[in-house]
């Protein structure tokens, strides 16, 4: 930059000079045009050459090359120097002094002025011509003398001059040149610190663009907790309800409406399907109101939903068309699941639940499949809890009730009838003979003739709302509640003919049995109830002893004629 600016001042030199140049060829045509002196001839050899070199130089762009401005500057310093020396007019010698001046400084000007050793360099190396030309002068023409001393006086002027004019043209560069450096290092610096803006603001721009990104899936994240965390709390309530309750009624209905509103579910159906014991249950809810909950179960128990009842596998459709579906009419649905209730490989119900929205169902599947399974243990454990209780309260040979169960109730019968002031009846049956049948025809036959029995009885209790449990080995009780001794006596009659008349078969043998009934009823026979069964035993056991297969009604003179024995 520097050397090209040296160059732009070099050539705007040469122009100045070329004028000069010009203006004095000028000057010396009008002088020789005026005197026809010779004197004024011979600088024309000399100025013309260097101005032609010079103009040639300048078109052709030479003056780009360093070393070609050297070589002409100095050529013209020599040039100058030299018609120095030969000049003795005054004019020619203020010509020719001038031209060494505007050479020389040109000369000087063409190195690394700024630099003092280069400027030490053109100031010595400039000086030679003229001082060789001196001492050439001086020796050939011997007047060392005259010419030595204006001459040199005109050479350290002009040195002197050059370097003043040089040295403070420097100065004034070199603090132009540390004003530009100092400019550029400032732009540099702030060109620096704009591009380490505009990279800090890219990193900005990534790093809001980056939490953007961050604040998206943290909002889907906080949206997928939110939603396991609902299901997780409607499973906790389901499970809490499941350990709490053997009701399969009421945790049908818990289920459906806690998954239809913590879900925000349209419609929500649990079915289970019909059994041998049981007819079709099921409950319904919708989001649209009750009339939608029955329509939706009317469906279901006309038989719409029965393809999907038969198939075991889970069904998902999450781009619904609602026409497909037998949905109550108010149903917007977009997306539906079914899932199979299965029961050791059997299909014993379904759930099904629709959403207004579609694909609604994807990755909530496992939370409606958990529900059902959780269903499934409540519906184990009721079954359960229903044998269970029912083990405890029946017999296990006849399925009528045991002792327990049959005092536990006969308690409560009689509570209210003593409450309410009805009457309670009750009836004691002993098989006759029954030690002879196991004898004879084993205990299995045995077991048999007792079941038999039990059943005759049980046939009665379940058509007079009495009730029949086993009070002993061969020994039954029935109770009837609200009943009094004659309508009892009536249906007990019967149900001594019907067991006598019963013919049991053994190896093809017809056998026969017989009981002893005893009878009681409160208050009519029996004023204390807490009598009653010890009184239709008194009774019963009369009936053995006075020829057995007999009923015997009780009264105060039995009781004391048992008692008495
Ligand atoms: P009766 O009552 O007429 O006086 O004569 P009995 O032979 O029936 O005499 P008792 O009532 O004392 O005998 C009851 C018998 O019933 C005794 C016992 O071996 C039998 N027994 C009790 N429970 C069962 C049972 O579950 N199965 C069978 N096979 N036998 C039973
Ligand atoms: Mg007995
Ligand atoms: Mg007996």
């Amino acid at each position: 930059m520097v050397l090209n600016k040296k160059i732009l001042t070099q050539k705007k030199f040469s122009q100045l000079h070329r004028y000069l140049l010009a203006f004095f060829l000028l000057y010396l045509m009008e002088r020789f045009a005026q005197t026809n002196s010779t004197d004024y001839v011979w600088p024309f050899v000399i100025i013309i050459p260097v101005f032609t070199m010079d103009l040639l130089l300048s078109i052709k762009n030479y003056m780009n090359s360093r070393n070609v401005v050297y070589m002409l500057r100095f050529v013209e310093v020599t040039v100058a120097a030299g018609y120095t020396i030969v000049a003795t007019a005054p004019y020619n010698l203020g010509l020719s002094v001038l031209c060494l001046v505007l050479f020389f400084s040109e000369y000087v000007m063409a190195f690394d002025f700024e630099d003092i050793y280069y400027r030490t360099i053109a100031v010595l190396t400039g000086s030679i011509p003229l001082v060789t030309l001196l001492i050439i002068d001086a020796v050939i023409s011997r007047e060392v003398k005259e010419r030595l001393f204006p001459i040199s006086c005109i050479f350290i002027l002009l040195v002197v001059f050059c370097t003043f004019v040089i040295t403070l043209y420097a100065k004034v560069v070199n603090e132009y040149n540390f004003q530009v450096f100092a400019q550029s290092r400032l732009i540099e610096d702030i060109n620096q610190t704009n591009e380490d803006l505009r990279l800090n603001q890219e990193k900005v721009k990534k790093s809001n663009e980056l939490l953007g990104m961050q604040k998206v899936k943290l909002e889907q994240a906080y949206k997928e907790i939110n939603s396991v965390n609902n299901e997780m709390m409607i499973q906790n309530e389901i499970v809490k309800y499941i350990s709490s309750s053997l009701d399969i009624d009421n945790l049908m209905t818990l289920i459906t409406e806690s998954v239809l509103e913590g879900m925000g579910l349209d419609t929500c159906i649990l079915v289970l399907n019909p059994t041998e014991e049981n007819k079709i249950n099921y409950k319904a809810r919708t989001k649209y109101g009750m009339n939608e909950d029955k329509e939706f179960g009317e469906l279901i128990e006309k038989g719409y939903f029965n393809n999907y009842l038969a198939d075991s596998k889970v069904f998902v459709d999450n781009d619904a068309n609602i026409h497909k579906y037998p949905l109550p009419s108010k149903s917007v649905t977009g997306s539906v699941l079914m899932v199979p209730l299965i029961k050791q490989e059997v299909q014993i119900g379904i759930l099904i639940v629709t959403h207004a929205k579609k694909d609604y169902f994807i990755s909530n599947v496992g939370f409606f499949e958990g529900i059902v399974a959780q269903f499934l243990v409540a519906i184990d454990n009721a079954n359960l809890y229903a044998k269970m209780e029912r083990m405890a309260k029946h017999d296990g040979l006849t399925g009528v009730y045991n002792r327990g169960h049959l005092t536990q109730r006969f308690n409560e019968y009689l509570n209210a009838a003593i409450l309410n002031k009805t009457s309670l009846t009750v009836a004691l049956f002993d098989i006759d003979k029954f030690k002879k049948v196991n004898d004879s025809y084993g205990h299995l036959f045995g077991d048999v003739v007792i079941k038999t029995i039990a059943s005759l009885a049980k046939e009665v209790a379940e058509s007079s709302n009495a009730m029949v449990g086993r009070y002993g080995g061969e020994e039954f009780v029935l109770v009837f509640p609200n009943r009094g001794l004659e309508s009892s006596l009536t249906l007990v009659e019967e149900l001594h003919k019907k067991i006598r008349d019963t013919e049991l078969i053994h190896n093809g043998e017809s056998i026969h049995i017989n009981t002893s009934i005893g009878i009681t009823s409160y208050p009519e026979t029996c004023k204390n109830p807490s009598e009653l069964l010890n009184r239709a035993d008194w009774a019963m056991y009369y009936s053995k002893q006075n020829g057995r297969g007999r009923i015997t009604i009780d009264s105060d003179s039995i009781r004391e004629a048992v008692l008495l024995k």
